[in-house]
């Protein structure tokens, strides 16, 4: 299974391990609906935004 990050409301980032249909989990800490962010997602589809970032920050 893929590991996808969940954004509440309050802006809490988890991770974790869920089935690919599963849109939202319940915040760990205050409980809210947290929402699966999908944009990580598309950038690693594309290959070049966070990759190009990435090795120019390193450079
Ligand atoms: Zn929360």
């Amino acid at each position: 299974m893929p590991v996808y990050e969940f954004e509440c409301p309050e802006g809490t980032v988890s991770e974790r391990l869920v089935k690919m249909d599963t849109k939202q989990i319940k915040c760990p800490k205050c409980g809210k609906t947290a929402k699966k962010i999908i944009s990580q997602c598309g950038f690693e589809l594309k290959g070049g935004g966070w990759y190009a970032d990435g090795y120019a920050s390193k450079k």
